[in-house]
């Protein structure tokens, strides 16, 4: 039976089982499409990534004698519409049957669901053999319950892949070392050399360049740092073992203006087009530990294996379990505009301007730049989460809905009303001068809460309770900022909230 197989440009698995052997009916597809390069502006580096990385996989799949179709963004045949194109090569190549793997974005599912249904040929789908979980086991695991806890998915994860755990007990005692991964970077443990690679990439950029895609970012050089093929994604993943793991977790919420990666491993872009799978890097890491054990703490691997099989799985759980609706929930009613430094980095707050600037150079910022700067400061300035998920899906090379919007409306923005976090990360100024070295040449003050050189994030952070007090004023977890509030002075709160509000009015003066 002669079939068309597509593969979507998230799903670059050369390990999936459709590659196990050749088979001269089956042929696969692969498209750049205005379709995906259009429905939010991206980052330049984003698309030059995912174009890259898809024509590497491609000529992969010849290499192995696969048929492969590969429409690039400039060919004549291209109609730049997924179902169009696929409607065209099913009638060209007389296909009996359609097959393809299951998206993990949901705009994506309900397409190819649609148009299965209008085709007259058999379809099918499959698994892309990715995810440690299935799409809808975190709803099954929490049914019946009001708090959708990240930490109890966490432990039944390790208990259920036998991760870290000795018997039916979690490793070392404890389940989880976050308390022991919040060090500053003071300069005194070194950095290895981040690993870089260089695919040349002039092709790709100028072909994005000829067809006119509107992006956003800079690009500074002529190769592509990330990997971009399953044997550059396993060398990375080597990379963090051998020089990074080691550190992990000490640093993990660390910030500082001389090191954009600190520790961190940049294996996201990889992992989310699925160059590696999740358990190719949880074995690695598993197997480092075990062989050197004596050199590195389990604190750093805890930390780490946390955020592959707790955080991602559970991020891709929440968006299956609330999708469609999660994309429209505004549950603190924030409706201002995203200030224009966010698309330029131009900004008198040193801690932004490091945040921003890093995004916009590398398509990149560690989770806590992401967290407890730019996310944490559009939550206080109090900005419409449709115009935060935009430049979040927008500017990281590893943006894709399902982990993108969940943690930007959800984790970041509060905006789903506590699904996910406990209760919304804000911060004044002294968290971020306790975790970076940005306070120390900032143009503001970071100890003021109001006057012409205040600190915004503290001014901006006060204002944010006071006016939030109807959502969150009964939250447990926020009992204590509610009780210093209410002993503030009333004077200086009102001195405080004319000043948030000439901020949030004036966003690009400062
Ligand atoms: P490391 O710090 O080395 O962590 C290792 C891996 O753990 C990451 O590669 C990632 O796969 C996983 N991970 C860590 N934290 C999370 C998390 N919260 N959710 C899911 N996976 C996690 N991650 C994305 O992959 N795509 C996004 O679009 C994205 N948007 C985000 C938006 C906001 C507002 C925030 C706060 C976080 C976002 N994250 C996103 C999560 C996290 O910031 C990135 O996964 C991480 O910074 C990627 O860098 P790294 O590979 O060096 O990560
Ligand atoms: Fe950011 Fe305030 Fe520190 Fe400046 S003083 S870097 S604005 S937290």
């Amino acid at each position: 039976m002669k079939s068309l197989r597509l593969i979507l440009g998230d799903q670059l698995n050369i390990k999936h089982s459709w590659f196990k052997e050749t088979n001269e009916d089956v042929t696969y597809c692969l498209f750049e499409m205005r379709q995906e390069t259009d429905y939010v502006t991206h980052h330049i580096q984003k698309v030059i990534g995912f174009f890259a990385a898809m024509r590497q996989f491609a000529k992969d799949l010849q290499a192995e004698g696969h048929n492969v179709v590969y429409f690039t963004i400039n060919d004549e045949k291209n109609t730049q519409s997924l179902t169009k194109n696929l409607k065209a090569l099913i009638k060209d190549n007389g296909t009996e049957r359609f097959e393809y793997m299951l998206p993990d974005e949901y705009r994506l599912d309900q397409q190819l669901k649609e148009f299965c249904e209008q085709i007259e040929i058999e379809s099918r789908s499959i698994s892309a053999e990715h995810f440690y979980t299935k799409r809808n086991d975190l709803s099954i695991f929490f049914k019946g319950k009001k708090q959708y806890l990240m930490e109890s998915f966490y432990r039944d994860m390790r208990k259920k892949h036998d991760i870290l755990m000795v018997a039916d007990q979690p490793e070392g005692g404890k389940w989880n070392y976050d308390k022991s991964n919040r060090n500053k970077w003071k300069g005194d443990v070194e950095i290895p050399n981040y690993k870089l690679f260089k695919n040349d990439i002039s092709e790709v950029k100028k072909d994005i360049k000829t067809a006119g895609i509107k992006t956003m970012g800079r690009f500074e050089t002529k190769t592509f740092p990330y990997p971009i093929s399953r044997s550059q994604a396993i060398e990375q993943l080597k990379y963090f073992c051998e020089a990074l793991l080691i550190h992990f977790g000490d640093y993990q919420d660390a910030m500082h203006t001389e090191q954009e990666y600190l520790f961190h491993s940049r294996l996201s872009f990889a992992m989310n087009l699925k160059l590696i799978s999740p358990k190719d890097v949880v074995t690695s890491v598993m197997n480092y530990y075990r062989k050197h054990g004596d050199d590195i703490n389990i604190s750093q691997v805890e930390g780490f294996v946390r955020q592959i099989i707790g955080w991602r799985e559970y991020m891709r759980g929440m968006y299956w379990a609330f999708m469609p609706e999660y994309k429209s929930l505004n549950e603190l009613n924030n409706h201002n505009k995203l200030a224009d430094f966010f698309w330029t980095g131009n900004t008198k707050m040193n801690c932004l301007k490091n945040a921003i600037n890093n995004s916009l150079d590398n398509g990149y910022a560690h989770h806590i730049q992401r967290l407890m700067i730019t996310g944490n400061y559009a939550l206080l300035t109090q900005t419409n989460p449709d115009e935060v998920d935009a430049w979040y899906l927008g500017i990281y090379v590893d943006a894709i809905e399902w982990v993108q919007l969940t943690n930007t409306r959800g984790m970041s923005q509060f905006a789903d009303g506590g699904k996910i976090a406990t209760k919304p990360y804000v911060s004044s100024g002294s968290y971020i001068n306790k975790m970076s070295n940005y306070c120390g040449n900032c143009h503001y003050n970071k100890s003021k809460k109001f006057g012409d050189d205040a600190c915004p994030f503290n001014t901006l952070y006060w204002n944010f309770l006071d006016d939030k007090r109807e959502h969150l004023g009964n939250n447990f977890r926020m009992g204590m900022m509610y009780s210093l509030l209410d002993k503030m002075n009333q004077n200086e709160l009102t001195k405080i909230k004319e000043k948030a509000q000439h901020i949030i009015e004036h966003q690009d003066e400062y």
